[in-house]
């Protein structure tokens, strides 16, 4: 139930993991069931990702024990169950039948038990019982497909066409190892914002998963998706037409 993403221009360091550990350490109150980050770098075969049921601290002690490698990009969430129990392997991020695509999810897929059984029957499988690993399989497609039509990877327009087949409440990130530059995400009646940095830039499910870093804030509308990479932020509908003039505040808080 809270979510954080970060992305910035060092080639590889640990900045990655130690913004989202911040940014959930702030949004933990949203949910105790579980926490867990993914982190990407160029050269990685897969997506790198630590998740334990629990507080925080459980996954911080396991990070301590075996440390994670450097990134370049990051996502990181703390659960609030709904479909599932209160579990590791429920925990989030999710992974593409690949590995190598990782999402966070906020909120309820209600249509999560028909596109399972669909996928189910095209031969994926799922290693939890949650509504999210629903929507991290279908992404996985999506970005076959997506590399099937355009001969490249796009992350973007994958979740994008993604976000156009669920209903319900979703707030998704999503990070791919073949694009460590970027983390993309989606909103429908779940909400997302942009921190705005220099050389780097945020998402959070609300500004205190970034606060710490920037006060530069820009809120994404319903229905919209979003790409940041270190200096860019790109704003779409579901259908791919550009947002010119997205909301941007400052925070007004310590
Ligand atoms: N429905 C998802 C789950 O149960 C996400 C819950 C949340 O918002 O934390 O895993």
């Amino acid at each position: 139930c809270g979510i954080v993403g970060y992305v910035g221009s060092s080639t590889a360091c640990g900045k990655p993991l130690e913004v989202c550990l911040q940014g959930l350490k702030r949004l933990e109150y949203r949910g105790y069931d579980s926490a867990g980050v993914a982190l990407a770098a160029p050269g990685m075969d897969h997506v790198a990702v630590r998740k334990k049921a629990g507080r925080l601290a459980n996954l911080e002690a396991d990070l301590a024990k075996h440390a994670l490698p450097e990134a370049t990009v990051g996502i990181g969430h703390t659960r609030w169950a709904t479909n599932g129990a209160p579990s590791d392997n429920n925990a989030h991020p999710h992974l593409s039948a690949d590995g190598n695509i990782a999402i966070i999810h906020n909120g309820i897929i209600e249509n999560a038990n028909v596109l399972k059984g669909q996928l189910q029957t095209e031969g994926y499988s799922f290693a939890s019982s949650t509504d999210s690993e629903v929507a991290a399989k279908l992404l996985g497609k999506m970005a076959e497909q997506v590399i099937a039509e355009t001969g490249k990877p796009d992350l973007f327009e994958a979740l994008r066409r993604v976000a156009r087949q669920l209903t319900g409440a979703f707030t998704i990130l999503a990070v791919d190892c073949r694009q460590p530059d970027v983390v993309v995400g989606a909103r429908h009646d779940s909400p997302l914002v942009v921190g705005l940095g220099e050389g780097e830039n945020f998402l959070g499910s609300d500004v205190a998963a970034f606060v710490a870093y920037t006060k530069e804030a820009m809120e994404l509308g319903q229905d919209e998706a979003v790409c940041i990479t270190a200096d860019s932020v790109t704003v779409t509908d579901f259908e791919g037409n550009e947002v010119t003039e997205p909301k941007r505040f400052t925070v007004d808080w310590d």
